[in-house]
């Protein structure tokens, strides 16, 4: 279902000449009234905010993870007595990242977000099954999206590591649509699987899945045995909700009304595509909006009509741009790794990070260089204790190894420091 066909399926040039242009232009003066974050830079690029919009965003810097949280004091008073909501998530450098919502900040997040569910067809006969193993924070968004288009029920379901026996319940509750992240799928989807083979006719018609990507090959075989349909739903912390797949499935549908995106050197890849890093600029957001910013994926932009009658472009997420890797949808950064094992010492830092799988499990496997093997256990100790590490070890989603190799290992060529070998 196309909830608001008149902006979904209007031209996009004419979309860009009565939406993007006033609403583009009202931010980049929002942004320099009350962000003096903004206001600098404008300055500084000798840019003035009240020329045309959509030279001021080309001309604008790109704004970078790191710099996100310059813009935290700025938003913070900004919102002053309109501050409704704090989203806090763990940065790309350990050090936490906030994000400050007003209430109609949120509303207009939700009315995208609910754009987006009824793209998966969702509506009030729908049972919504979100299954996952940690904080369900982000389900209760997608809870409030799908409740916007209708649905009557969502469930959250949190599973643990025995799957076999987590799970007993699905079958009972019988959803029509699972939720999830890829990740936790692959583990528990044999388990799955045999439910549902032994259980024989259910409700289930679709499953939709975020925050990771998910192999095509593995995509298929559970079309084929689940007999669902799947959809992808994308977004991101300092972004929310910015797209999601539609029926005719050959990619994301972005809203442009709502989110810019915009290519670091774009390559051109047809008449109708290009590829690149992409930035975003969320023109609704009013307490914390971001200009140009770098999420960190890269991605593919397809500007022709689709199918389903939307005008906005797809796009297709290739790969992530920094040193990260999801498990369990839950980002893990490089640095902080580099950080926990380096902390104590003045050492120059080698690691690698090696991720494959293990029958239901994930195995991580660390690689450090030999002259650091008298602190094993010191370091054993500070990588149990990460973040959200703790917990997945501690119930048996994760295996960790560490091993040890000579110095040469890291010094002798240029290592690649995570190598992802799981497959979904
Ligand atoms: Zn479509």
């Amino acid at each position: 279902m196309i909830l608001e066909p008149q902006i979904e399926c209007m031209d996009q040039q004419k979309l860009i000449e009565s939406i993007v242009r006033p609403k583009l232009s009202s931010l980049l003066l929002r942004a320099y009234q009350h962000f003096p974050f903004y206001k600098k830079r404008m300055d500084e690029a000798g840019i003035d905010p009240c020329s045309d919009p959509l030279d001021v965003l080309k001309r604008m810097p790109y704004l970078t993870k790191k710099e996100y949280c310059h813009l935290e004091r700025d938003a913070l008073l900004h919102a002053n007595r309109r501050l409704y909501y704090v989203e806090v998530t763990s940065g790309t450098t350990g050090k936490p990242k906030r994000r400050f919502q007003s209430r109609n900040d949120e509303l207009n997040e939700l009315k995208l977000a609910s754009r987006v569910m009824a793209g998966f067809g969702l509506s009030r006969d729908d049972v919504v099954v979100f299954i996952d193993v940690g904080d369900p924070g982000i389900y209760l968004w997608f809870s409030k999206a799908c409740e916007a288009v209708g649905v009557k029920d969502t469930i959250y379901y949190g599973i643990q590591s025995d799957f076999g026996e987590s799970l007993k319940g699905l079958i009972k509750l019988d959803p029509t649509v699972i939720f999830t992240v890829p990740s936790l799928l692959a583990r528990s989807y044999d388990a799955i699987l045999h439910m549902y083979q032994e259980a024989g006719e259910t409700n289930l018609q679709k499953i939709v899945y975020f925050g990771e990507k998910l192999d095509e090959g593995f995509r298929k075989r559970i079309q084929y045995e689940l007999n669902v349909e799947i959809f992808s739903h994308y977004g991101g912390t300092e972004v929310s909700t910015l797209g999601g797949e539609c029926p005719a499935h050959n990619g994301i549908h972005i809203y442009t009304d709502v989110n810019l995106p915009m290519l670091i050197q774009p390559e051109n890849i047809s008449n109708t595509v290009q590829q690149g890093e992409v930035t975003w600029t969320t023109m609704q957001i009013d307490i914390q909006p971001v200009i140009k910013y770098r999420l960190g994926d890269m991605v593919q932009i397809d500007s022709s009509k689709c199918k389903c009658g939307r005008t906005s472009p797809r796009i297709k997420v290739l790969g992530r741009t920094d040193d990260g890797f999801s498990l369990y949808g839950e980002k893990f950064y490089y640095s902080t790794f580099l950080n926990t094992i380096y902390s104590e010492t003045n050492e120059t830092g080698f690691l690698q990070i090696i991720l494959s799988n293990q029958k239901a499990q994930e195995l991580m496997t660390v690689i450090l260089p030999e002259k650091m093997k008298s602190k094993h256990i010191d370091i054993k100790d500070a990588l149990y204790h990460m973040n959200e590490l703790e917990f997945y070890l501690e119930e048996g989603f994760l295996d960790l190894k560490i091993e040890f190799v000579d110095n040469s290992y890291f010094t002798g060529r240029k290592i690649a420091s995570i190598v992802d070998r799981r497959k979904y």
